[in-house]
C-alpha cells in the first residue's frame, strides 16, 4: 500500500530505530496523526545481545528489542516501510516524498540514526554476531573483560578508544590504519604509560573462526579475540541538512534542550544527533521531541 495523502499529518517521523518508535509511541499516546516512515536498517539491528539498555538484566538482541518497539508503536501509529528521499518545507510545514510515500506533515522528527564505517572483511555481519568485531566500547566492552583486544583506525582517534578500553583488559594493542610515525608525542606517551601497543600499520583484516586477525605492513599478523574499528561513521542528516540545518563537523545534527534544529518545525533525535550515541540516549530524546511537538502544535482538545 502507498501513502499518498491530501490531509496533513500532525507529525511524520524519518526513521524507525529506537528513537522513532519511541517518538510514535509518545505521539500517538499524546493522540496525534502520526506517521512513521522507515527503510528497515537501524543499527541496532545489528546488535548480538545489550547488556546495558536498563530493564533487561538478561540482556536483550537489537532485534527482539526492534520487535517489541514497533509493537508498541503500532497501538498508537501508522508504520510505513520505505524510504524518504526529498523532504522540502511546505505552507503548512513539510512535504516528504519516497518510493510510495508523498505525505504533508506539520512537524518532522529526524531519527535516520547513523552507519558504522566498516573494514572490509568476508562475513562482516557474522563477526559481528559473535562479538568478534564490535563498534561501541560503551555498548559492550565489559563483555570483552580480560580479552585480547585490538583497536584499527586513524590514530588521531583511535587512541582513546584504546586507552577507554584498558579498563577492561590489560591486553590492548592499537591498529593503525594510516603511518603511526605521526603519533604525537604526548599521545604516544599516554599509550605507553598504559601499556597500549602500538602496532605497525595494518593492511588487511581477516575472520580467523571466532577471532580476528590483522595483517601488518611488516609481514607478520596478530591475532585478537575482539576487534573495535574506530573509523568513524556516516551521519544519516541529509534530510535536514537539504533544509539548511546546522550541523557539527561530523555531519550530526545540532539541536536545543527541546531536540529543536535550527529549521522551525524540525527536530532531530538518536544518533543522528550530536551526542553519545545509545539506545538509552536515543530514547530519551525522543521522549523530549515529542513532548515539545505536542506542545508546539494547535491543541487537540476532544
Ligand atoms: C554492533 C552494535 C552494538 C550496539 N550495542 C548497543 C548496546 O548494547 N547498547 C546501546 O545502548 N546501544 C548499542 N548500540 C548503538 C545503538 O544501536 C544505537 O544507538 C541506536 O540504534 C540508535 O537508534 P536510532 O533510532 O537513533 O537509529 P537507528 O537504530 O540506526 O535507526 C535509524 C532508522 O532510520 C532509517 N532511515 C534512515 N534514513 C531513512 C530515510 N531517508 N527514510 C526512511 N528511513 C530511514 C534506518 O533505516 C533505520 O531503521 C550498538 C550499535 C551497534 C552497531
Amino acid at each position: 500500500m502507498a501513502v499518498s495523502t491530501s490531509s496533513i499529518y500532525d507529525c511524520l517521523i524519518i526513521g524507525g530505530g529506537p528513537a522513532g518508535l519511541t517518538a510514535a509511541i509518545y505521539l500517538g499516546r499524546f493522540r496525534r496523526n502520526v506517521l512513521l516512515v522507515d527503510d528497515a536498517k537501524s543499527r541496532a539491528a545489528l546488535i548480538p545481545e545489550s547488556h546495558n539498555y536498563p530493564g533487561f538484566p538478561h540482556g536483550i538482541s537489537g532485534p527482539d528489542l526492534l520487535k517489541e518497539l514497533r509493537r508498541q508503536a503500532e497501538e498508537y501509529a501508522t508504520l510505513y516501510t520505505a524510504r524518504i528521499e526529498r523532504l522540502t518545507t511546505a505552507p503548512d510545514g513539510f512535504l516528504a516524498e519516497g518510493n510510495g510515500v508523498k505525505v504533508q506533515a506539520r512537524r518532522v522528527l529526524i531519527a535516520t540514526g547513523i552507519v558504522d564505517e566498516a573494514p572490509e572483511i568476508a562475513g562482516l555481519r557474522d563477526a559481528v554476531y559473535r562479538g568478534a568485531l564490535r563498534f561501541c566500547p560503551i555498548c559492550d566492552a565489559y563483555e570483552a573483560t580480560d580479552k585480547r583486544i585490538g583497536v584499527l583506525g586513524r590514530v588521531a582517534t583511535a587512541w582513546k578508544k584504546a586507552l577507554f578500553l584498558r579498563s577492561y583488559s590489560r591486553d590492548v594493542t592499537l591498529l593503525p590504519v594510516d603511518d603511526a610515525q605521526g603519533i604525537d608525542a604526548q599521545t604516544r606517551a599516554e599509550l605507553v604509560k598504559a601499556g597500549v601497543e602500538i602496532a605497525a600499520p595494518v593492511t588487511d583484516v581477516e575472520r580467523a573462526e571466532d577471532r580476528m586477525t590483522a595483517v601488518l605492513r611488516d609481514g607478520t599478523s596478530r591475532t585478537f579475540d575482539v576487534i573495535y574499528p574506530s573509523l568513524g561513521s556516516q551521519v544519516r542528516s541529509d534530510l535536514a541538512l537539504e533544509l539548511g540545518a546546522h550541523c557539527n563537523d561530523t555531519k550530526c545534527l545540532e539541536v536545543d534542550s527541546h531536540q529543536r534544529t535550527s529549521v522551525k518545525g524540525l527536530y532531530a533525535a538518536g544518533d543522528v544527533v550530536s551526542d553519545l550515541h545509545q539506545i538509552a540516549v536515543a530514547t530519551g530524546h525522543a521522549a523530549v521531541a515529542a513532548t515539545d511537538i505536542h506542545n508546539s502544535l494547535p491543541p487537540n482538545y476532544r
